[in-house]
């Protein structure tokens, strides 16, 4: 649990430090290159903003934009250092606090469920398998068709996903017969 409130935390700081950094470059700027930039800062906030709720419930679409945004501040600061050649220690340490809140949020963007039912989808020996079915008709959770409990197909569904059915009338409610029942 601490570990991710960490990396929330100092997420919140690396952005703090970034948009400091973008608003002290931008204010150097004139003219359109200044509106624009303001406009792009504004934009940048309000991503940021409304992407720390979620990134706080360690949501991926939270860190989906946080690392958006550090991404397109990093862009953003390449352009205004291609068009100024200004390149100050602001500069720098905006860069620098971009890149790392981009690292992190990709880190945490990776896909977290590690749930996966290796070794479940051992098969039982046939012996244990063939003797007791709680119903006559089986359906995957997550299927569209439900089987005989004698079909090849039924005998796939894992464990956790069998859904069984007393009746055919029962299985056509939520599936679709298979053509092991014609
Ligand atoms: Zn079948």
């Amino acid at each position: 649990m601490g570990g991710w409130k960490l990396s929330f935390f100092f997420t919140d700081v690396l952005l703090l430090v970034v948009f400091i950094g973008l608003s002290r470059t931008i204010f150097k700027l004139s003219g359109f290159g200044f509106i624009v930039e303001l406009l792009a800062l504004f934009a940048f906030l309000g991503i940021a903003f409304l992407s720390l709720i979620p990134a706080y419930e360690d949501a991926n679409s939270g860190w989906g934009f946080l690392s958006l945004v550090f991404f397109f501040v990093l862009v953003d600061l390449f352009l205004i250092w291609l068009r100024t050649n200004l390149f100050t220690k602001t500069q720098l340490l905006t860069a620098f606090a971009a890149s790392l809140g981009l690292f992190i949020a990709i880190v945490k963007l990776k896909p977290k469920r590690h749930e996966s039912t290796e070794g479940e989808d051992k098969p039982v020996s046939p012996s244990v398998k063939t003797e007791f079915y709680p119903g006559k008709y089986v359906a995957s959770s997550t299927g569209t068709v439900f089987h005989k409990a004698t079909c090849e197909w039924a005998k796939k569904i894992q464990k956790k996903k069998q859904v069984w059915f007393g009746t055919e009338e029962e299985a056509k409610k939520s599936y679709k017969p298979h053509s092991c029942l014609n």
